[in-house]
């Protein structure tokens, strides 16, 4: 259950493998607007399994590299990517993923009020995002989703952004990618105490109090921001579970292990998760052995990304000690520059 980035996914993985497969999705249908997300390349190779590789190749940006910023513009670090990561839109990898089902397989408009409103079935794959009521019923032992003390804004302003590149500031942080569509993709997280309740209803103001003062990258794109994409949510994670299966019902995506999004992972997960869980139903000689595979493959990995992502949500949004902080950084950030200098070994 679940029609997101988890669910559609792991529904295209096990109808390729010869399943039955019924998602249900409590919207009434896809989403028509969204924000830009990354994606490393274990989810680019997930994305190539499920038959999406042109998704890939054309429907998307590559991140080139990226610049860390102190609020009055001063660089800190620089940096260049190993890896290819991309940038693609999330209603084009929702419609991606939904494209080819078989009529009647996503249900829309069809919430599961939880686990006492399953249907009989060899699986329940819980792709009901951060708010899972399956692992509310089920996996007690997990508890609700933790606040992170911080508020995340998203949305898109006008313009083009040809790098990655975030400020960091005490508290708070203001980052932004290129879109395909040639205007820009904005991030912003700060801690909820800078916000009123009611100024959440208006995000542009409140950000334009945020990050009054900061250099003028940060300042302009503020005002090019278009209010209609705006977005505010206070972040949250999940305490990754003991295990990732309950009977015949399994963990996958946000349910499992939703994360700060600092490390701009969740979605990436989400789609290995699809494609493992998949791969082991296809395999094993029951559902039994299937999820306890998938739980020693995925488990374990997602639970490191889930502390990973904190620590740097933690790092990027704290308050005190951000100068030795910052001097650390810029240390970081000469040394791979010297390194990447011609003729640094
Ligand atoms: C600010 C921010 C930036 C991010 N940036 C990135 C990034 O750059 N890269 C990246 O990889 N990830 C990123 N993420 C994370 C990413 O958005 C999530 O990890 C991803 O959407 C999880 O997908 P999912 O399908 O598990 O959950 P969801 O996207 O939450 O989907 C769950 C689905 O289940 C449905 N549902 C819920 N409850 C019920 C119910 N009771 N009955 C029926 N249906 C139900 C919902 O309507 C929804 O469609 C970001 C997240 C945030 C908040």
């Amino acid at each position: 259950m679940g029609g997101g980035i988890a669910g559609l996914a792991t529904a295209r993985g096990l109808l390729a493998g010869g399943w039955d497969v019924e998602v249900r999705e409590r919207a009434d249908g896809p989403p028509t607007s969204g924000w830009t997300l990354g994606m490393w390349p274990q989810a680019l190779a997930a994305l190539e399994e499920l038959g999406l590789g042109d998704l890939v190749r054309t429907g998307s940006a590559v991140a080139a590299g990226g610049e860390l910023r102190r609020p009055d513009g001063r660089v800190l670090v620089r940096v260049t990517p190993r890896t290819a990561v991309r940038l693609v839109e999330r209603t084009a990898l929702l419609a991606a993923l939904a494209d080819g089902l078989p009529d009647g397989v996503v249900r829309w408009g069809a919430p599961v009020a939880g686990a006492a409103d399953l249907p009989a079935a060899d699986v329940v794959v819980a792709a009901d995002g951060v708010g899972s009521v399956l692992r509310r019923d089920l996996f007690p032992a997990v508890g609700r989703p933790r606040a992170l003390g911080t508020i995340a804004v998203r949305g898109v302003a006008a313009g083009p952004a040809t790098a990655l590149a975030e400020t960091w500031g005490p508290g708070r942080v203001f980052g932004t990618t290129a879109r395909l569509d040639g205007r820009t993709n904005v991030y912003a997280c700060f801690r909820s105490d800078l916000a009123g309740p009611a100024e959440l209803a208006s995000p542009k103001e409140l950000l334009r109090r945020v990050y009054a003062g900061w250099h003028r990258g940060v300042v302009d794109t503020v005002e090019d921001l278009e209010e209609a994409t705006l977005d505010a949510r206070p972040l949250l994670d999940v305490r990754p579970p003991a295990h990732t299966s309950s009977g015949r019902t399994v963990l996958v995506g946000d349910a499992a292990h939703a994360m700060a999004p600092h490390l701009g992972r969740g979605a990436c997960e989400s789609l290995v998760d699809a494609v493992a869980l998949a791969r082991q139903l296809r395999g094993a000689p029951d559902v039994a052995s299937a999820l306890a595979a998938y739980d020693a493959e995925r488990r374990r990995p997602a639970a490191r990304l889930v502390r990973a992502s904190r620590l740097v949500h933690d790092v990027s949004t704290a308050r005190r000690l951000t100068g030795p902080r910052d001097l650390l950084l810029g240390a970081v950030g000469r040394v791979a520059a010297a390194r990447r200098a011609p003729g640094a070994d």
